[in-house]
This record gives C-alpha cells, structure tokens and sequence, in this order.
C-alpha cells in the first residue's frame, strides 16, 4: 500500500496534504499524502492499515489514543506523551512529536527567545507543550488562563518536574510586561475572528508575540501587537515546520528558512483564497 496520510476525526479542510505535497516536491520525491479519517471506536481495526503506510502523521483525537499501538517512541512524544508523526521501520511503529521542534523553530526564525520572562496563554495540549518548552529553555514562566484550577495543575506538574516556580494568573488580570507572550487558546480563531484572548495594554508592552492560531493569518492579537509596534508571529510558520520536521524524521531532509518561508507565504494565500469561498 504505502503512501503517507494524516489520521484524525473530523478532519474537515485539513492543510496537510497541501504543505506535504509541497514539501515532497522540495525533497524531489513523488509521494502521496492523503486524509485517512474515521471514528476512534475503528482506531484498533485500522492498525495494520497504518503499518502499510510509509509514515503518518495524527491530529486530535488519536494524539494519546495512539501511544499502545506504537513499537517505541522518540524522547520527544515520550516528554509530551503525545505523537503526531509515526516512521516505519522494517514494520515498526515509531512515535513522534514535532509539534516542539515546529514552536522551536519558528521561534528560532524571529529571533524570540524564551530565555526571558514568557506568558502562555491556555494551558490545553499545545498550551502545555509551549509551558514546559519555555521552562526547559529557561523562561521565568507564566500561565494566563480562565480557569485557575486548570492553570495551577499545569504550573504544579511543571514546577515539580524542572523544580522552578511557576506563576498563574487569570487572562484578564494580567497587567505586567512579558518578554514574549505565547497564545495557546483558540479565542481569535475563524469563524470567531476579531477577538483577542489578552487586553492591549498587556500586548503593548510585551517584547514579543506568537500567536499560535493560523486561521486567519492575522488574528486580533497579532493586529494589536503590529498597532502598538511589538514584533508579532502567527500560527502558519508552525504549521509549516512541524510538518517539515516530520519529513526530515522519514527522509533524513533538512529544510532551510529560505525553503520554508516561501511555503508559509503559499498556505497563507490558500487559506485567503479559501476564507473569500465561504464553502471551500
Ligand atoms: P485545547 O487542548 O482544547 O486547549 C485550549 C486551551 O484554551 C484551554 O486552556 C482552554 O481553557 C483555553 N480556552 C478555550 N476557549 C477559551 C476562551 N474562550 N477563553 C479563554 N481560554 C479559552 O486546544 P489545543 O489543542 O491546545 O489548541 C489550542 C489552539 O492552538 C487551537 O486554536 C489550535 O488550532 C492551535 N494550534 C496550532 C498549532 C500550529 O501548528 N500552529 C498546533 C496545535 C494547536 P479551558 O480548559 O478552560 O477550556
């Protein structure tokens, strides 16, 4: 069978076939990338459909669902206890996370450090993964959410395991300049667009932000941190490099900005086109 997909359910208009398409091309490679979507109660059935693959990737909900099924895992989904990339070898299921490396090296592209005070917003999955990343690259952190309870398990779980304080704060009372704020919440995401998870006097003052939302392109937040002059990101860059990771984990790639940025650019200008046909 062979071949490389993205299992998930629902998986709706996923990017991913384009990005890997492309990124194939890059490789020089004529490899296919499809959606392959059905109901977690298939997940065990569709196993030996997964081990024909040449790799796959996975999105919610199979992110943990995954992890029984796999023959080893990286360092990477054993730290975050998720996998969204899988190699074969010789049969075998290897898990993955490139989620890290994708934030990382996006941050790496804009120059922010994380060696400064950071402020995550959201402490769901991806909110978790930033969290811990800041601390292991030596953030004094910040969790902003709207739930404390959920904002001081995090800040626990992390302050015992990298024995470092770690402070909570709800999102509407922050009132303090950050180095780089990190949005982790879907606020601001289509179709609920032109809201932002942080007041703009908050945004103001920070060193940076990264908006990891990538529909739209140009979230509230972004809009509020490029008015007020503070370096902005947003999500597609992440999108991108975590997908480019996970070529270079099957096909020992390595990928260059000068590759990726143009890449960004093109997903960026499908996402437009897709946001002017309402049913794209
Ligand atoms: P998740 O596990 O559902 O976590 C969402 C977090 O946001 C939770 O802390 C949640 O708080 C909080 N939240 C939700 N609605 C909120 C609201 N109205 N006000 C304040 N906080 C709110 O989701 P996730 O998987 O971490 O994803 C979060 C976002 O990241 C999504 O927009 C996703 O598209 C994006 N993302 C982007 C990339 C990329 O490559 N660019 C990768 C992964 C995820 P409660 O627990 O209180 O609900």
């Amino acid at each position: 069978m062979g071949g490389y997909r993205l299992i998930g359910h629902p998986l709706g208009h996923s990017m991913s076939p384009q990005i890997h398409e492309r990124l194939f091309a890059l490789e020089g490679r004529a490899d296919s990338y499809t959606l392959f979507s059905f109901p977690p109660k298939e997940l065990e059935a569709q196993i030996p459909v997964l081990r024909g693959l040449d790799g796959f990737n996975i999105t919610i909900p199979y992110k943990q669902a995954i992890l029984p099924y796999l023959d080893s895992l990286d360092d990477s989904a054993a730290l975050y206890g998720a996998v969204n990339t899988v190699r074969m070898q010789g049969g075998r299921m290897t898990g993955y996370n490139t989620d890290c490396d994708g934030f990382l090296r996006t941050m790496q592209a804009h120059r922010f450090s994380l060696q400064t005070s950071v402020c995550v917003a959201g402490a769901g999955g991806v909110g978790r993964m930033f969290a811990i990343e800041a601390v292991r690259q030596g953030a004094e952190l910040t969790i902003a959410v709207r739930d404390p309870a959920k904002g001081q398990a995090l800040a626990q779980e992390i302050g015992e395991r990298f024995g470092c304080p770690v402070q909570v704060s709800p999102l509407d009372a922050l009132d303090r300049p950050f180095g780089l704020i990190i949005n982790a919440t879907p606020v601001g995401m289509s179709p609920k667009t032109g809201v932002s998870p942080l007041p703009k006097s908050v945004v103001a003052q920070a060193g940076a932000v990264f908006d990891c939302i990538y529909n739209p392109r140009e979230t509230r937040l972004l809009q509020d941190a490029r008015e007020a002059g503070v370096p902005a990101a947003g999500g597609m860059e992440m999108l991108v490099w975590q997908a480019a990771v996970a070529h270079e984990i099957w096909h020992g790639s390595r990928f260059s900005s000068a590759q990726i940025d143009p890449l960004v650019g093109e997903m960026n200008a499908l996402l437009d086109q897709k946001a002017g046909r309402p049913d794209a």
